[in-house]
């Protein structure tokens, strides 16, 4: 359930999140007028009187229930800041959670979020292949805590799952299933509402979460609070973010979570500061714009390059055929492809390679979702650090490029790939 502002409100009738995005929680009266949010670049907040400070302290620290109209005092920029709070009130429109936080990196969001969930002597349950970043925490830092972690295949059936999770409780008691969808570079799918089911029949006492890293499809092309996930992680550095300038990370879902979520953020000191969150506001002004364009011309790249004899396949939820098991959980889970293509050239890495030092307008960098089109060879940079063998399992092959499609007229995009491809 959301817990919109009225302002979000016209006639009695929600307003849209694309409408919403350039002004949603922001006063100008508070700010001399200024139509847009300041940056509210300060580390501290003066206090009225010593009796204010005192208040704002008992509700930081949880010592007296809030009064119905009371809202929590400005303190001090690590625990809230103006910028941060209005960011956190507009990401949740779009993803329709109760409450967001706001980080650092994703790196941030997904740690704190770990820490704040996971206990010695628990397991973890996740998909693979995740993000880099999340596998080093999952299988070289969790352990050092003492949570053991098991993985099954992004795609795998609900039976699979369950299977994994009857190993896992052999191992500790089950506390989170951590879920990345689609998985980075393949494009596979898992299935939200299978694991939501599984999470809900193994919580006891306490609940076992189900977090999703939506940031390939989110927040605007899949919606897993919508399928039963409890929180939503995203590195915003990406799409939110979009404009390959700034690092940052989000976790949303009900208040009750995510207050504790903050209450890890606040000591672990994992926040965002109030530049990256004005960023980030101006960012979501063009977020629906952007992510339709990339979109758009996403589809172009990928029949483009379906259709080209130097590429043997193609990896693109756009294109899935009507037998693929995959092509329903798309039709479940997603409303657009997004604009994330993987595909693999005729040939191995020297072919890949070819290509990717072909390239003039397409940049060669790793990261995803800015304006600008990136490329990428999984295989000896994101996924380097994968065991070889797990790497071929997964299907990133030598042969594999990833690209990120940006808002470029799509026409010059394919010239690019066209000429490069002409070079391989
Ligand atoms: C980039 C990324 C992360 C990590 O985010 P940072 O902002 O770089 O810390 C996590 N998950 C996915 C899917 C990513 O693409």
């Amino acid at each position: 359930m959301s817990t919109r502002k009225p302002e979000g409100y016209l006639d009695g009738q929600p307003l849209h999140p694309e409408t919403l995005m350039m002004g949603y929680g922001y006063h100008p009266k508070l700010s001399q007028g200024a139509i847009k949010c300041p940056i509210f670049q300060t580390s501290t907040f003066v206090f009225e009187s010593a009796e204010e400070g005192k208040a704002f302290f008992e509700l930081a620290y949880g010592l007296r229930k809030q009064g119905p109209n009371e809202e929590m005092g400005l303190i001090y920029s690590r625990l809230n800041n103006p910028d941060l709070e209005i960011l956190e009130d507009r990401l949740t429109l779009w993803d329709e959670a109760e409450a967001a936080a706001v980080f650092a990196s994703g790196m941030a969001a997904i740690s704190t979020t770990m820490l704040t969930f996971l206990r010695p002597g628990d397991v973890m349950i996740h998909s693979e292949p995740v993000y880099g970043g999340t596998d080093y925490l999952i299988k070289q830092i969790l352990p050092l805590f003492g949570v053991r972690t098991f993985g099954f295949p992004a795609g795998a059936s609900e039976d699979v799952i369950a299977a994994v999770i009857g190993r896992a409780e052999s191992a500790g008691r089950l506390a989170m299933i951590f879920v990345e969808t689609p998985a980075n570079p393949t494009n596979t799918l898992v299935d939200i509402e299978a694991c939501a089911r599984l999470a809900r029949a193994h919580s006891g006492e306490r609940r076992v979460i189900l977090a999703v890293d939506n940031t390939f499809l989110g927040p605007l092309w899949q919606q897993p609070l919508k399928h039963g996930a409890d929180l939503v992680l995203y590195s915003a550095t990406k799409y939110i973010g979009g404009h390959s300038d700034v690092i940052a990370g989000v976790c949303l879902g009900p208040s009750e979570l995510i207050g504790q979520v903050k209450g890890f953020r606040t000591i672990l000191g994992t926040m965002a500061g109030p530049n990256t969150a004005f960023l980030l506001m101006r960012s979501l002004e063009t977020l629906k714009l952007r992510m339709t364009s990339q979109m758009k011309n996403a589809r172009y790249v990928a029949d483009f390059l379906a259709d080209h004899p130097k590429v043997a396949r193609v990896h693109y939820l756009g294109q899935l055929s009507e037998d693929d098991p995959q092509h329903e959980v798309y039709h479940r889970h997603c409303s657009a492809p997004g604009a994330m293509i993987s595909f693999e050239v005729v040939g191995g890495e020297a072919e890949a390679f070819r290509l990717l030092n072909a390239l003039h307008l397409i940049k060669m960098a790793v990261s995803l979702g800015s304006t600008e089109s990136l490329a990428e060879h999984p295989a000896s940079m994101t996924h380097a650090d994968v065991d070889p063998e797990e790497r071929m399992e997964m299907g990133v092959t030598p042969a594999m490029v990833r690209i990120s499609v940006g808002v470029e007229h799509p026409e010059d995009i394919i010239a690019d790939l066209r000429q490069a491809l002409d070079r391989v």
